[in-house]
């Protein structure tokens, strides 16, 4: 490969990756006059989050939501759908549509913020030094600071023999030809539960497999306990602590199979393979500046984001936890601050999650468990969609709000939200949490009317009642 280098390809600020934690880098350094480069190994930009991850599955789960009708089952019968034999060509068709269009935005984002974009795969040869290296050439370009924004890959196992069409992980989702009859799912994390979920909607026959006994341990239990429920009504069956210690395919039966350590096995169609992620940084050469990550790939940065090499910031996915597209926006745009000397920070305990399962789950501030744990007591109140008219009004008879809340101040603790719009409604919550507001607000305030927002009021009004 011939190797050319520019002289003048020094940059004040050189982002490694195009996802949300790069392109939010870049453009605030940009906007404070900053030559400033973003450097994608990928044709296309945006990362996982345009094109593998956030929004072609948000997209999909639409198109799940839309031809097969479920919201409207509660009026027009169990057996409505909009389309009667759904393909993935219906459901992924939506996808590029919107992946095409948001990679058009980003990408004009960035030209108009005047950041250079480099095509190519970044490696550090040296201190402030990268080599970019394409199919046309290698590049090397200098940086006074650096943003590792490398994002993750699906975590593949050696005995897992994933060929992208029985057995497939969560980036090869799209590609998948036909829909499956019934679906194993490997891991009941956020993506698995995602997916499982979606399919369930589908009529797929989904079995969710997960060593750990407790899923989603960050959320509130009693909204964990609701996601079980309607997962079963949609037919997912759950077998939770239970190891996965071989995963095949019997040719004979054409039938893709989970071995697990308790002897069971189940069979079915296909099988998605969703444990975990690894990040990309075993790509970097990251020796070369005396940067070691985790055995995961993980970078430690500390709450400036910046890791122990000082002109190097890392942010995304490739730090680890939370690990969302909205955080590591926010990681990426508080890197650049801190580097050109602005001042911000994330209030850590106003982060909301959001997880798109079928029925969505939304939370903000502290659970019940956690304050037990902590020995602060706390009270409760509660609105059931149910009994909210636009709860009726969208078929959705399950979902409920719950606010946590201090019974001698009335401060607001913490908001969890199953059901309809969840992760829309919770951003109320956040606002009243992060003003250290009283759930009098909700009692006092008048809400739109017929609204899901409706249940932060009568959610207020029940917790009241119990003082
Ligand atoms: C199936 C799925 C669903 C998700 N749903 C949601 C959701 O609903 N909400 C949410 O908030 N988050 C969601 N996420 C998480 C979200 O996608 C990630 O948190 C987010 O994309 C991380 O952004 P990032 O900038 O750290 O990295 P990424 O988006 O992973 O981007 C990293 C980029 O760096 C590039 N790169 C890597 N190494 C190099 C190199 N050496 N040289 C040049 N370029 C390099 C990669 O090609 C990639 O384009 C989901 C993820 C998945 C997988």
């Amino acid at each position: 490969m011939p190797m050319t280098v520019i002289s003048n390809n020094s940059y004040d600020l050189v982002v490694i990756g195009s996802g949300p934690a790069g392109q939010k880098a870049a453009i605030c350094a940009a906007k404070m006059r900053k030559k400033v480069a973003v450097i994608e190994r990928k044709r296309t930009i945006g990362g996982v989050c345009v094109n593998t991850g956030t929004i072609p599955s948000k997209t999909f789960r639409e198109a799940v939501l839309y031809l097969s009708g479920l919201r409207q089952r509660t009026f027009y019968g169990r057996g409505y759908a909009v389309k009667d034999q759904i393909a993935m060509q219906d459901l992924v068709f939506r996808s590029d549509a919107v992946m095409a269009r948001e990679i058009e935005v980003i990408k004009s984002q960035l030209r108009r913020n005047r950041v250079t974009v480099l095509e190519g795969n970044a490696r550090f040869i040296g201190d402030h030094t990268v080599e970019v290296a394409s199919d046309f050439g290698s590049t090397v370009v200098h940086g006074e600071y650096f943003v590792i924004a490398c994002g993750t890959r699906p975590a593949h196992d050696e005995q897992i023999p994933i060929d992208g069409k029985r057995i497939f992980d969560s980036d090869q989702v799209h590609d998948l030809q036909e829909l499956p009859r019934e679906l194993i799912v490997v891991g009941a994390g956020i993506i698995g539960l995602e997916y499982a979920s979606m399919f369930a909607a589908l009529g797929v026959k989904v079995t969710l497999l997960d060593q750990r006994p407790i899923m989603l341990d960050f959320a509130d239990r009693e909204i964990v306990e609701s996601l079980c429920f309607q997962l079963r009504q949609l037919g997912t069956v759950f077998r939770l602590g239970e190891k996965v210690v071989a995963v095949g395919f019997d040719e004979a039966r054409d039938r893709v199979f989970a071995k697990l350590e308790s002897g069971k096995k189940v069979q079915g169609q296909a099988l998605l393979y969703a444990v975990g992620r690894r990040a990309n940084s075993d790509q970097l050469n990251l020796e070369a500046i005396g940067l070691h990550p985790d055995e995961r790939g993980k970078l430690k940065v500390d709450e400036q984001f910046q890791t122990s090499v000082p002109y190097v910031y890392a942010a995304g996915d490739v730090i680890g936890f939370p690990a969302l597209a909205s955080t590591s926006m926010e990681q990426g745009r508080l890197a650049s601050c801190h580097i050109f000397g602005v001042a911000a920070t994330i209030p850590p305990n106003l982060i909301p999650y959001g997880v798109y399962t079928i029925p969505e789950i939304s939370m903000v501030g502290a659970t019940e468990e956690q304050l037990t744990r902590e020995k602060i007591p706390y009270e409760v109140g509660i609105a059931r969609y149910a009994e909210l008219a636009k709860g009726q009004m969208l078929g959705d008879d399950q979902g409920f709000l719950k606010l946590i809340f201090d019974p001698s101040t009335l401060k607001l603790l913490g908001v969890h939200i199953i059901g309809d719009r969840a992760a829309e409604i919770v951003h109320i919550g956040q606002a009243v949490l992060a003003m250290g507001g009283t759930i009098e607000y909700f009692r006092d305030t008048v809400f739109n009317y017929p609204t899901l927002a409706e249940a932060f009021k009568v959610a207020a009004l029940d917790g009241l009642n119990k003082l």
